[in-house]
């Protein structure tokens, strides 16, 4: 004998809403410059008290290293990694006259 079972239709509506996010990475690639161009150091475009003007070319770890020193000496910067990273961030390239 089965005892017959109240079923009850229990009937919930679960909208899920499916959001979906599209998220569309963008791959920051770095186009760098594979060219051996020389880059440029140029002190008119960094805030001097001294009305610097000199103007270092080379290569980019020839130009942060001279610039480097040129900063110490002249404009009495420390030699610092963070002095370096700035002067790297802002050497041009060098443009052929
Ligand atoms: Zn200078």
């Amino acid at each position: 004998m089965v005892p017959s079972a109240c079923f009850q239709d229990h009937l919930s509506p679960d909208l899920l809403k499916a959001n979906v996010w599209s998220k569309s990475k963008e791959d920051t690639n770095k186009q760098k410059d594979d060219h051996m161009g020389r880059k440029v150091a140029d002190c008119r475009d960094f805030p001097s008290e001294s009305g610097c003007t000199l103007a270092i070319a080379g290569e980019e770890d020839e130009v942060v290293i001279a610039a480097t020193q040129h900063a110490v000496a002249v404009h009495g910067h420390e030699d610092t990694d963070e002095v370096r990273t700035w002067l790297r961030e802002n050497l041009k390239d060098e443009v052929a006259l």
